[in-house]
């Protein structure tokens, strides 16, 4: 099974914007023993900008976007080099892919894209994608890693998109502000409706709230790929995904 796993960074910092340790360790386990068990991973991983501040133990938000910029140019080297040091432990060669929407746009540079990550899977590698944060302006931005993780799958044929988050799935209205919110286990087929339940960000630490997870469900499923959304406090629960089991939210793939 070729599976996506995107990362987002209220699943791999704490709100310091330092890293969770106890979190990134175990996740790392838990994808380098599904890798051995012969699937293909690729992840697209957030948390740049809030490691940057968290390493240059800076106490408030970035002011502007040339600080936030500067924050994930410090952050993606922590970030690369937090996952470099644990996934060697188990035997992982990871590879970093920094892109942006322009990339993805232009067909040439797509199709350098598409090469590129063919022969890392062919060679075993286990490749980390994050947007050009440095770059990225409103232009060329594609602004969430729920969109870009969608469509990488989308480009590389994914079977299974796994959206990591700091939530259980979707629910019917929002859990933190509707105690009676009902939990939302499986979505059968796309509507746009669902959109409704989307509302705004989630956490402050990261860009994507339920609006952006649902935009990827509709761009996954469209292109033939299921996708979980899942907590990504239980990192464990990807096996169990693997194993065919309920967790989260899942939205099946248009048939046909
Ligand atoms: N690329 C941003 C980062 O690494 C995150 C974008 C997002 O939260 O979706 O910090």
């Amino acid at each position: 099974m070729k599976i996506i796993i995107k990362i987002g960074t209220s699943t791999l910092t704490h709100s310091s914007g330092c890293i969770n340790i106890r979190r990134i360790e175990k996740l790392c386990k838990v994808i380098s023993d599904i890798k051995n068990a012969g699937n293909e991973v690729i992840m697209v991983s957030s948390g740049a900008i809030a490691m940057g501040r968290g390493k240059l133990n800076l106490k408030e938000a970035p002011r502007n976007v040339a600080e936030k910029q500067a924050f994930a140019a410090v952050g993606q080297c922590e970030l690369m080099y937090a996952y470099d040091k644990i996934f060697s432990e188990y035997n992982q060669t990871v590879a970093q892919i920094l892109l942006t929407a322009d990339d993805l746009r232009n067909p040439e540079r797509h199709q350098k894209f598409d090469d590129t990550m063919e022969q890392l899977l062919n060679w075993n590698v286990l490749p980390i994608i994050n947007e050009n944060d440095t770059v990225s302006t409103t232009e060329i931005k594609i602004g969430d890693n729920d969109t870009l993780a969608a469509i990488v799958a989308e480009s590389t044929n994914a079977d299974l998109l796994v959206l990591m988050s700091d939530i259980d799935g979707l629910f019917d209205s929002d859990p933190r502000q509707n105690p009676h919110a009902n939990f939302i286990e499986h979505v059968d087929e796309w509507s746009d409706d669902l959109m409704e339940l989307g509302g705004n960000a989630g956490s402050e630490r990261g860009t994507g709230g339920m609006f952006t997870k649902l935009k990827a469900a509709k761009i996954a499923t469209e292109s033939g790929c299921d996708m979980i959304i899942m907590n990504g406090a239980f990192p464990e629960n990807l096996y169990n995904i693997i194993d065919g089991k309920p967790i989260g939210t899942r939205f099946f793939a248009k048939k046909g």
